[in-house]
C-alpha cells in the first residue's frame, strides 16, 4: 500500500495542480510584507524518502520574490511540509501505520523508502506532541466528527476522511493540513 501511493504518479500529478493552484493565489494576493508584485523564484527541490521512481515526479517547489523589497514568498505546499524534508505524503503516512507496526512493515519502509523504526516513533511522537498544541489543530479539531483524539494521531485523523481509495483520502488529509504550513518564507531572494 505504501509503496502504491508513493510511487502513484496521478497522485504525484494531482498534488502538482494543488501546489500550482495554492502558487497562484499566493502570487494573486501580492507580497506579504509590501504588497509588491511577486515574481516566479521557483527552485528545485527533492524530498528525502522517496523511491528513485519519483525522480519523474516534479518536485519544484513554488517560490516568488517581490518586485520592491526583494524578499522571499514561499506559499503553502501538500507536497513540502513546511521546511521538512520529507515529502507530506510520506509525513502523514509513515505514522499513521501504527496499527501495525509489525516487523514486516518496518521491512518494507525501509525498503521501499529507507526509513527507519526509530524515524517512525520519532514522527509519531511530533504528532502527538508539537502538532496536538498546534493553534490549527486546537482550532481544526473541532471540524471533524467525532475529533480524533490525540493519543490516536495521526491514524486517527487519516481515518476521518472518505474517499473511495486510500490514495484520494490521503489528499483530502494533506488538503487539510495545508493551513498547518507556514505559508511565507521571510527571508531575502
Ligand atoms: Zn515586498
Amino acid at each position: 500500500m505504501i509503496s502504491e501511493i508513493v510511487d502513484n504518479r496521478r497522485l504525484g500529478t494531482f498534488l502538482s495542480s494543488i501546489d500550482a493552484d495554492l502558487a497562484a493565489r499566493a502570487k494573486a494576493k501580492g507580497c506579504a510584507h509590501c504588497g509588491g508584485t511577486l515574481h516566479s523564484a521557483t527552485y528545485a527541490r527533492k524530498p528525502r524518502g522517496l523511491p528513485d521512481s519519483s525522480e519523474q515526479t516534479d518536485w519544484r517547489r513554488h517560490s516568488f520574490c517581490c518586485q520592491t523589497c526583494r524578499r522571499r514568498t514561499t506559499p503553502a505546499s501538500v507536497r513540502f511540509l513546511g521546511r521538512r524534508f520529507y515529502a507530506g505524503t510520506v509525513v502523514v503516512l509513515m505514522p499513521a501505520m501504527d496499527d501495525g507496526v509489525t516487523n514486516r512493515r518496518i521491512e518494507e519502509l525501509r525498503h521501499v523508502l529507507g526509513v527507519h523504526r526509530r524515524t517512525l516513533l520519532r514522527w509519531r511522537h511530533w504528532w502527538r506532541t508539537a502538532f496536538a498544541v498546534t493553534p490549527f489543530w486546537s482550532v481544526a479539531r473541532s471540524s471533524l466528527v467525532p475529533p480524533p483524539n490525540v493519543t490516536a494521531l495521526p491514524a486517527g485523523l487519516l481515518k476521518r476522511f472518505v474517499g473511495p481509495d486510500d490514495t484520494t483520502r490521503l489528499v483530502q488529509c494533506l488538503r487539510f493540513l495545508v493551513p498547518l504550513h507556514s505559508p511565507y518564507g521571510d527571508h531575502n531572494c
